[in-house]
């Protein structure tokens, strides 16, 4: 079988050297060593000045929505992933949608001043499938309005903007390392903020709000990550290298061979070091594409709708409509992508694709 991706797992003998530190410290969360470790080696890989490990990739988004939110309406992309969405629902603010920019796929910065109101707090915006928000555009327009500015970057890990993290830009940034990431721990995630104070925030928040056993800073939840999932996170780090190297040929084998006079692929941001996450193909038709998943699931082949539906579509959010995310989400599907995928495999994807559609 052939599944839209594959967690990377890191030798059992690696695993099992990193996790006897575990057994020898008898500590197994609230910020152990292997858990600061851990964000000490992220923070110097990534370039960041700031890190902080959750236990997962959502809780950051929701830390940062209760903070910065508000319970006011929150601007956001129907392109996502659905915990963009369902974040901002849970934490008592309103999803007001903006389209997407039809080949970037991100949030349409060109919109979203036409759906500001009184009632605005923040913008929510993901980088999907890595590929950068036209930050400099959001930007200038969160200052002008005064908005807090919170990047859904689950999809980010080591992708660079202009030379610099993408866990540098907006207010705060979030991103995920579930199994089915770039970088895992299992489940997992980060949160990253400029801001000293608005760090802090975060940090205390992630902690039950806890100044030291005694006190409380504020209000807060669980959102720390335990020593167990660090200890994996130390064990696929070191292959991070290689992970991207074999994905980067993966995603220029198929740039090479597949046909793009029926379907097309993701443009990728100017002045973006990519992280070759996803490999999504637009079809022209949704029936182009239901056609050819029969096929592929037919060889044991499953590639993924992602992201489908658009997030204006369910039921809690019940948005305006969004034609060109709908448009996109019911055409777009993820190929296989990831490290040990083989290059008769690769041709077999590529084959069926070609001679399927033409
Ligand atoms: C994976 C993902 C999340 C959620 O991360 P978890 O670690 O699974 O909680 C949030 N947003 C996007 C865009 C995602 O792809």
């Amino acid at each position: 079988m052939i599944n839209v991706t594959k967690t990377f797992l890191p030798p059992l003998e690696d695993y099992n050297r990193i996790i006897q530190r575990v057994w020898d410290n008898e500590w197994l969360t609230n910020r152990g060593e292997l858990v600061l470790e851990l964000e000490e080696k992220l923070k110097k890989s990534l370039e960041v000045s700031n890190i902080i490990i959750t236990n997962n990739g959502t809780i950051p988004l929701q830390i940062a929505i209760k903070l910065l939110g508000q319970k006011g309406e929150i601007i956001t992309t129907p392109f996502s992933y659905v915990a963009t969405t369902s974040s901002i629902v849970w934490e008592n603010c309103k999803p007001v949608f903006v389209d997407i920019h039809p080949e970037y796929f991100t949030i349409d910065e060109t919109k979203i001043e036409e759906a500001i109101t009184t009632r605005t707090t923040a913008i929510v915006a993901t980088h999907v499938f890595g590929n950068p928000c036209n930050i400099e555009a959001i930007e200038a327009i969160a200052k002008k309005y005064n908005l807090w500015v919170i990047y859904d970057a689950a999809h980010c890990f080591g992708v660079k903007y202009n030379d610099r993290s993408i866990f540098e830009f907006g207010d705060v940034s979030t991103c995920s390392f579930h199994a089915t990431k770039l970088f895992h721990t299992g489940e997992g995630g980060a949160m990253f903020a400029n801001d000293i104070e608005l760090r802090h925030k975060l940090y205390y928040s992630h902690n039950f709000g806890h100044n030291g056993p005694l006190a409380f800073h504020g209000l807060g939840i669980n959102g720390k990550i335990s020593e167990l999932q660090a200890a994996m996170g130390l064990a696929v780090f070191p292959y991070m290298n290689n992970i991207i190297d074999e994905r980067k040929k993966i995603v220029e084998f198929y740039n090479l061979n597949i046909n793009f006079s029926k379907v097309s692929s993701l443009k990728i941001r100017k002045n973006t070091e990519w992280n070759y996450s996803y490999y999504p193909i637009i079809f022209e038709t949704e029936q182009d594409l239901l056609d050819l998943q029969k096929e592929f699931n037919n060889r044991n082949i499953f590639p993924r709708r992602y992201f489908y539906p658009s997030l204006n579509t369910i039921q809690y959010t019940k948005g305006a409509e969004m034609p060109i995310s709908e448009s996109v989400a019911s055409r777009i599907m993820c190929l296989p992508l990831y490290v040990g995928l083989k290059v008769e495999e690769l041709e077999k994807i590529v084959l069926l694709i070609n001679t399927h559609l033409c």
